[in-house]
């Protein structure tokens, strides 16, 4: 325990804003108030800063999935033949590379960044006293920090659970997998939600044989039912093997066969050479000692807040992951920045129809407003257009022969409702169908617009064409 510092009462320990955590919702938080000319200090109880985001989550996963396209050569399979890879033995040392890479690369501009907007950064273990002070603890002692704002971003953890042996080598979770010496010859990955089915998808890309168990009898349920039809197509085609709507009863390690079990309600065992456990993540909220401000957070330690990111504590907000639903490193950093507008009295609101959704498995999904299931459910008229990326040159030329772009629209009014994109770039270009429908446009833009040729955009004309048609 390091040993207590005299409380430095004075006023250079007090500030309009304190942040705890350095992901994105911190940082943005950070950088809005100190836009609004506020003193500010961020605390990170890591030595680097950047969160979740930067260290184990979105960064390097998806400069992983980079890499692995890269070195796989899976896309130029489709001209080169079924046996092409770039590289022939890909390495845990080759893909981490590239994510160590561009991680420090990221860290450097997320320092100069706060830097240029002098917000102080404390590393150290933050949690309240009272309502106004935080105490901060690193190895060299505590510090005192008075606040008169607070924006809680300290996120979340992977969820754990007492039955499951995880020891980070042969049955690990999702912020160790970067830390692992070799590829598995087979894993078993449980939980198909999002950072269970990306990284089912790098490993089966890289020739792993993945067995993908999941209680829930179908996969991503906010995503169009034809997107994960075919995703579900897709992964099987490069082996994956899918358990699902099976519960996982135990997880063990088999010494005598040197080798990974999980035992399923049915009575079935999968074996696999290694597990990876992704059910869920935990909020890191337990250990702010919300109880000397009188929060209290849900059973996952979420903590509940307004339109405007305000808990129950009207000077302490709360941000990013923290918070719950959609738990994105995009959503985190505009709730942030909103947060930080709301406390010093500038306005700002998320549309809540227009949040993209990307899902980095191999292939790529993307989505941006209505599903199908929601209009049908709500018994709101609509058509769709479809796109194949095998009818676009730019999708032949990049060998995906397999993506779509689908596009719905009202059919009375022929105003976009909703895109949804499988395939090459998905999250990339969903952004184009995103601008339209924020400015409330119709399927026309896209029929009478010249769009870049060959394009994967050209999908969007393609689509819009398709569904005219129809009418
Ligand atoms: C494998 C994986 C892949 C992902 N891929 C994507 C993606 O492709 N796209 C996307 O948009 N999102 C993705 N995400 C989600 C994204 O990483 C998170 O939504 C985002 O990091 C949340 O940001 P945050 O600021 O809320 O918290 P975090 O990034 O979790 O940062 C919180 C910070 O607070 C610090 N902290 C916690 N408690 C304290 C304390 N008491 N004192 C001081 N510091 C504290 C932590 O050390 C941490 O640095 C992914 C997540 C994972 C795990």
């Amino acid at each position: 325990m390091p040993s207590p510092r005299p409380a430095d009462t004075g006023s250079n320990n007090i500030y309009d804003l304190i942040v705890v955590g350095s992901g994105p919702a911190g940082q943005k938080a950070a950088i809005c108030a100190a836009k609004l000319r506020k003193k500010v200090a961020v605390i990170e109880r890591k030595r680097t800063i950047g969160g979740v985001c930067v260290h184990t989550g979105t960064i390097p996963s998806k400069t992983f999935r980079e890499a692995i396209l890269y070195l796989s050569g899976l896309r130029q399979r489709t001209f080169y033949g079924r046996g092409y890879a770039l590289k022939e033995t890909i390495s845990m040392q080759d893909l981490i590379f590239r994510s160590d890479a561009v991680m420090a690369r990221e860290i450097e501009v997320i320092k100069a960044q706060l830097r240029r907007n002098r917000v102080t950064v404390y590393e150290g273990n933050a949690r309240f006293l009272d309502a106004h002070t935080m105490e901060v603890a690193s190895d060299d002692g505590l510090t005192m920090l008075r606040g008169h704002n607070f924006v809680i971003a300290c996120g979340t953890r992977p969820a754990h659970d007492a039955e499951i042996p995880i020891d980070g080598k042969r049955i690990f979770d999702s912020d160790q997998v970067h830390d692992l010496e070799e590829l598995p010859r087979e894993l078993i990955v449980v939980g198909a939600g999002i950072i269970g089915l990306e990284y089912a998808s790098m490993f089966a890309a890289l020739g792993v044989k993945v067995t993908l168990l999941d209680q829930r009898p179908t996969l991503l349920d906010f995503v169009d039912r034809e997107i994960v039809e075919s995703l579900l197509f897709q992964l099987r085609q490069l082996g994956t093997v899918f358990r699902l709507g099976e519960k996982v009863v135990s997880v063990g390690f088999d010494q005598e066969r040197d080798r990974v079990f999980a035992k399923l309600e049915s009575g079935k065992t999968v074996h696999g050479a290694a597990l990876l456990y992704a059910v869920g993540r935990q909020a890191n909220s337990d250990q702010l000692n919300l109880e000397a401000i009188g929060l209290v957070p849900d059973g996952r330690g979420k903590l509940i807040v307004d339109e405007n990111f305000q808990t129950a504590i009207p000077h302490v907000y709360a941000a990013g992951d923290v918070i719950g639903f959609p738990a994105l490193a995009s959503t985190s950093m505009e709730q942030g920045r909103l947060a930080s507008c709301h406390i010093f009295g500038v306005p700002g609101n998320i549309p809540p129809n227009l949040i993209p959704y990307g899902v980095y498995t191999i292939p790529e999904i993307s989505m941006v407003g209505a599903t199908e299931e929601q209009l049908t459910r709500d018994r709101v008229p609509y058509e769709i257009g479809i796109a194949r990326y095998a009818e676009l040159a730019k999708g032949q030329m990049l060998g995906d022969d397999q993506g779509f772009l689908k596009l719905i629209f009202d059919p009375s009014s022929l105003k976009l409702l909703g895109v949804h994109i499988i395939g090459d770039r998905a999250a990339e270009i969903v952004h184009i169908g995103q601008a339209v429908i924020a400015l409330g446009g119709t399927i026309e833009y896209f029929r009478d617009t010249v769009f870049n040729y060959p394009t994967l955009a050209e999908a969007f004309k393609v689509a819009a064409l398709d569904g005219l048609n129809k009418l």
